[in-house]
């Protein structure tokens, strides 16, 4: 039972099934089809959903004050009578509303600003509710008061209690949400079962479920909403761990391919770089032969700063899967990166006659269906492209080995659907996949796989944006971890300098200066919309008015992501060879582009940016040797908030100590892009704050599974359950599980 005392209605008298729970909220009483539609647009369907329904915040109502005692200055709760309504204006002509509002004890002044709609709202005699701050004046006077009416018997729902607060929607007020939930709290749930085994509840001392769910409602004090949010928080990572675990544990159980590595052809390739390896990439690259000479499939996430060299391990292992007589994929997330990466892959495979080809959205029909063809006949040894790889007229001969680069655009489905186009995956679309393959039985032999066993390709995910320890352990949750923690001897910290709008002609002035000492620049234009149309119009701008101003005489070219594949790739090699001088571009040279010769950057608009982007960005510049300036260009007034932050940019060198800014300040969904970046949609967990619970729930999870991986004794039947409905479903939309 929620907390608050007696209660006039029966609902609790009902008897009630587990089944309820699952019922669509239309049938709930006091609900009809109506309510349940305003319901649908806050994500509730059925009656469990509305449960985690959780609130955003509660107001502490549980001290009405007599109006006569109210404190001025402070913030007071008050009910009573409205005794007087009216609207009217100042001598400015905005519209006021005035009311009256009279308990036993006094009266109280309440005014509402620019809503002239709310005079509609109250009525004389009405019981309504007040909370807000008491003005310090002579008279008792609220300005712009939280307010809510009251009914006959709504004490305790709305007053005298710690009251939530729930995310609103139009048409849907707080009053109303809230006596919908008290009644659907009050009568289901209790009828919750508990799904989490007595021992893990008991370890980490966590309410049960139904008491926690109606504490996360209505709580008694603010310690028990507290408790309840840390055991609902506590299960959305539990049952996301266990399902990563039991993930892990079937990909671990399925055949992977023991690559005899490193191959002779890596070798070669390795033999013909005009560079030694650093010691941390021998690392790695060691790291990553050790998984591939398993049994098992590798599952492995690269992590390093922007330049570290990732690209050029993840190549070589590739080499190693080709040969062992099997075909690689790289994924990347722009066509540019991906145009990119095939130049320089095809530079390094080239001599050693190993085919690579481009799969991206704008290669022409006819030379794609060429290029499909050999992909799929098993021909194209290096296949690299973009999400086109995952269409499902894309498919491999005989996949090995999986490269994703810039792991954070992708999401954790995307990741899993690459993988899945191994020849033999019993999941998506395998009979197209398998029926053209190769003569698969002796080859198989040759690397020692078992003999008609379906096979997973190694994977190898890549990323330059340091992921804090609380994402890491969600969204990579499933992947043994590789650091690249050296840069390539000669490589110095970019020279960061914030510039305001008096600044841009000595920044420009500068940029000059470097390219007439040779070298090359980049002038980013991001975009600030979803769409990227404005940032190509402000980015086309740019560049005529740079080329008639501040950078007159040298040769400016233009690349965004809407331009056609061959016009880009003339830009991009204009660039490259040293035929332009500047690329003005829209944020599409975030990732991955690579000109040595470039040493400075002006990125416009710099405050619309997250700071790993910018991190990202500045890492272009300064590769080779020749240290590197980046020139952030702030427009207009940026606000202290932006300005601290772009400080931290001048200030930090390190990717991780800005990744980790960048998340407290703007949060998971907009440093990463929640929506495709497959970070699950949490609800009561708080990924900033929850490190503790994570890892605890983690670690039980993994535990749990470690010890029954089929979830098959009957204490687990109900997780087992829960897996499948209810939280199970939202992580499910996630990919896990
Ligand atoms: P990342 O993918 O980690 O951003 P890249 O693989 O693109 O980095 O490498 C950045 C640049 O450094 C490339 O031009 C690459 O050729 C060069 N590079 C990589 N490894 C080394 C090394 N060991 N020594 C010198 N240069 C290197
Ligand atoms: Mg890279």
């Amino acid at each position: 039972m929620p907390p608050g005392p007696r209660t006039k209605t029966n609902y609790s008298a009902r008897p009630t099934r587990n089944q309820a729970l699952a019922d669509p909220i239309r049938f709930a009483p006091g609900i009809g089809p109506r309510r349940a539609d305003l319901f649908g647009r806050l994500g509730v369907e059925r009656i469990r959903d509305a449960l985690y329904l959780l609130p955003r915040r509660y107001e502490d109502r549980s001290r009405i004050r007599p109006i006569a005692e109210v404190r001025r200055g402070s913030t007071e709760t008050v009910t009573g009578v409205v005794q007087a309504v009216g609207l009217q204006r100042t001598r400015r002509g905005m519209p006021v509303v005035e009311l009256i509002l009279r308990d036993g004890s006094g009266h109280l002044f309440a005014k509402w600003f620019n809503q002239p709609y709310l005079v509609r709202r109250f009525r004389r005699g009405q019981r309504l509710i007040l909370s807000g701050r008491v003005g310090e004046g002579g008279i008792r006077e609220m300005v712009n008061p939280e307010h809510e009416a009251l009914d006959a018997g709504d004490e305790q729902i709305h007053t005298g209690r710690i009251v939530p607060i729930y995310p609103a929607t139009e048409g849907l007020s707080q009053r109303v949400l809230r006596s919908c939930l008290y009644h659907l709290v009050l009568a289901h749930a209790p009828a919750v079962r508990e799904y989490l085994p007595a021992d893990v509840a008991a370890a980490h001392d966590l309410a049960p479920l139904a008491r926690a769910l109606q504490d996360a409602h209505f709580p008694g004090d603010m310690a028990a909403a507290e408790g309840a949010r840390r055991r609902l928080a506590f299960d959305e990572l539990f049952l996301f761990s266990v399902g990563l675990a039991l993930r892990r544990r079937q990909d671990r159980a399925r055949a992977g391919i023991p690559f005899r590595v490193p191959s002779a052809l890596e070798e070669r390739a390795l033999a013909s770089l005009p560079f030694a390896l650093t010691a941390g990439q021998v690392k790695v690259l060691g790291q990553v032969h050790a998984d591939m000479a398993r049994p098992q499939p590798m599952n492995r996430l690269l992590q390093g700063d922007v330049g570290s060299g990732k690209t050029i391990v993840a190549l070589l292992a590739a080499l190693g899967a080709i040969g062992n007589g099997y075909q690689a994929a790289l994924m990347a997330p722009t066509e540019i990166l991906a145009e990119q990466h095939w130049t320089r892959a095809s530079a390094l495979l080239g001599p050693l006659e190993v085919p690579c080809l481009l799969v991206t959205g704008s290669v022409p029909a006819r030379e794609r269906r060429v290029a499909l063809g050999r992909v799929r006949d098993g021909e194209a040894a290096l296949v690299i492209g973009t999400h086109a790889l995952l269409t499902d007229e894309v498919a491999f001969g005989r996949l090995g080995f999986a490269i994703v680069d810039e792991q954070h655009r992708f999401g954790v489905l995307q990741r899993a659907r690459l993988r899945a186009k191994g020849a033999g995956d019993p999941g998506a679309g395998t009979q197209r996949l398998r029926a053209p393959a190769m003569p698969l039985g002796a080859q198989r032999d040759a690397t020692g796989c078992p003999l008609g066993a379906p096979w997973a390709p190694d994977a190898l995910v890549m990323t330059a944006t340091p992921i804090p320890r609380t994402l890491a352990l969600t969204a990579y949750g499933d992947l043994d971890l590789s650091l690249l923690d050296e840069m390539p001897p000669g490589r110095m910290p970019v020279e960061t300098v914030l510039v305001g709008g008096t600044g841009r002609p000595g920044a420009y002035a500068r940029v000059a200066e470097e390219l007439r000492a040779g070298r090359q620049a980049y002038v980013v234009c991001p975009a600030i919309e979803e769409t990227e149309d404005p940032a190509i119009r402000a980015a086309t701008r740019l560049a005529k008015d740079l080329a008639a101003g501040f950078l007159r005489g040298f040769r400016i070219g233009l690349v965004h992501g809407r331009m056609a594949f061959a016009e880009r790739e003339e830009a991009m090699r204009g660039f490259r060879a040293g035929r332009l001088d500047v690329l003005v571009a829209t944020t599409v040279v975030e990732v991955g582009v690579d000109v040595g010769n470039a040493t400075a950057m002006a990125v416009e608009g710099a405050e619309r940016l997250g700071l790993s982007q910018l991190h990202q960005l500045r890492g272009r510049v300064g590769r080779a040797g020749a240290r590197g300036i980046c020139f952030l260009l702030v427009g207009g007034e940026p606000g202290p908030e932006a300005e601290g932050r772009l400080r931290a940019m001048v200030e930090a060198a390190d990717g991780f100590a800005i990744a980790e800014r960048d998340l407290a300040i703007r949060g998971p969904g907009d440093c990463f892009g929640t929506d495709q970046s497959g970070f699950p949609p949490f609800g009561a967990a708080d990924l900033l704050r929850d490190l503790p619970v994570l890892e605890a729930a983690r670690e039980a999870a993994f535990r749990l599974v470690d010890g029954d991986p089929g979830l098959r004794r009957p204490e687990h039947a109900g997780l087992r359950a829960t897996l499948d409905e209810g939280l199970g479903h939202r992580l499910a939309l996630a990919g896990i599980g």
